[in-house]
Parts: C-alpha cells; structure tokens; sequence
C-alpha cells in the first residue's frame, strides 16, 4: 500500500475529531521527528520531555494516545505508566511505549502496568504510523467489542461463538478446553496487541498462583495444534509474550 493511500484516510478520536497525541521524549531529535510525522498525519501533538510534565499534561489536556519513552529523566516512563494507570480519568487513555533494544523486561511490565502497545527503535515512521492508527483504531472499537460479549467473531476461517463457548473452522466444531477457548477469545478480542504471560494468566485463571508461565506456553501449544492451519494468527513475541496476528 502507497503512503498516500495510507494518508488518504482521515483518522480520528472516539469523538470524531482530530486525534491528541502527547508525545513524552527527552531526546529532542527524535521529539521533533516524532511531531513532524504525527502533525502530517492530522493528528493534534502536544510534547514534553519531562515524566512529570507528561503526568500534569495527561491531567490537563486528557489527550487521545500517549507515546511514551521509557528512558526519561527524573519520574522514568514505567512510573509514568504506573501512575496514569492508577488515576481514574487518566486510566483509560492509551498508552504506547517507545523502547531501546534489549527492554524486553520492561516492556512486559509496562504491559502489565496496563500499556497498550510498544514500539522499539530506531523505528520507521511508516511502522510507527501504523501501530498509532491501530491502537486509536482499537480504542474506539473496544467499547463496541465489550458490548458484543455474545456475538460471533470470525477471523480468518475462524469463527469464536461466544454464547455457545464453541470454535468453529470452516463450519466444523473444534473441541477446546474451556481454558483454550479462554485463550483463544482473549487474544481474538484485540487482535495485535501483546498480551502478556502474566496478562493470559489473570485474564483465563483468575491469577492463581498455582499456574505458571510455562504452563501458558504449553496452552499455546495445544491450542495451535487444535487450529491447524488457523493456527498461525497466535504469533509468539520473543521476551513478552503473544499476540493475535492484526
Ligand atoms: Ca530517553
């Protein structure tokens, strides 16, 4: 796809409007590459270089995304993830982490902390681009997913009854444990993001304390094997966890 066709395509915030993006980014070339590109694509960008700054302005403005660095001085990124996530008006405000190479750790915990998405550099604005219309994309769908709790969604040759907690490919009845089932709706829900081990625990098992990350892998597994060809939508992201291909 051309970047014009790419571009053509008005994006907007939950209310129709021009989406606000706060970019949070101590390193001032890349603060700079990043308000170029966003302001090209329409979106509305407000940028700090300082955690602090990013959680009065968060407060403040309620922006539609956040991008946000890890790497800051002063309050770091993850604090600044921890703490938006514990206040009930910044909650709910999408959060994507930009990350150096080698951050896998803390990636999973800022996904824990409740990130939505991630992206490691150097990055090309094209990619990074596409993960910020796709994490807005998602936030406005997401409330239309919630309300859909008994529908069927069908990706691929898969569909995913959920009144009738029954998987179907190509019309045929697929027998699902009723934690693979969990699993499988879980991560279908949201395709591409990244959900993590710990994530998939909480989510499926309620958190007990009795299952572990290997057994979510060995889950994984069997779950791929039950799909078959399907199976390829469960992509395993090294050092953080899986994700339903978008
Ligand atoms: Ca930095």
């Amino acid at each position: 796809m051309s970047q014009l066709a790419m571009s053509s395509k008005p994006i907007t915030n939950t209310t129709g409007g021009r989406p606000h993006v706060m970019v949070v980014e101590d390193e001032q070339d890349l603060q700079d590459l990043l308000r170029y590109n966003l302001s090209r694509e329409g979106m509305e960008v407000l940028c700090t270089d300082s955690g602090e700054r990013a959680l009065e302005l968060a407060r403040q403005k309620l922006p539609d995304l956040i991008l946000l660095d890890l790497m800051l001085p002063g309050v770091d990124g993850l604090n600044v993830c921890r703490t938006l996530k514990s206040e009930p008006a910044t909650a709910g405000i999408p959060v994507v982490m930009l990350t150096a190479k080698g951050e896998e750790a803390d990636i999973v915990v800022g996904l824990e902390l409740g990130a939505d998405d991630y992206i490691t550099k150097p990055f090309s604005p094209r990619i990074l681009m596409a993960r910020i219309k796709a994490v807005l994309r998602r936030a406005a769908e997401s409330q239309a997913v919630d309300d859909q709790d008994d529908d069927c969604l069908t990706v691929g040759e898969v569909t995913i009854d959920r009144g009738r907690h029954e998987i179907r490919i190509e019309d045929e009845a697929i027998d699902l444990t009723v934690t693979e089932f969990r699993l499988l709706n879980l991560l279908a829900t949201r395709p591409g993001r990244v959900f993590t081990r710990q994530q998939i625990i909480e989510a499926i098992h309620g958190g007990l304390a009795a299952v572990t990350d290997r057994s979510v892998d060995v889950q994984m597994v069997a779950l791929r094997r039950k799909l078959g060809d399907q199976g390829s939508y469960l992509e395993t992201v090294r050092g953080v966890g899986y994700r339903f291909k978008d």
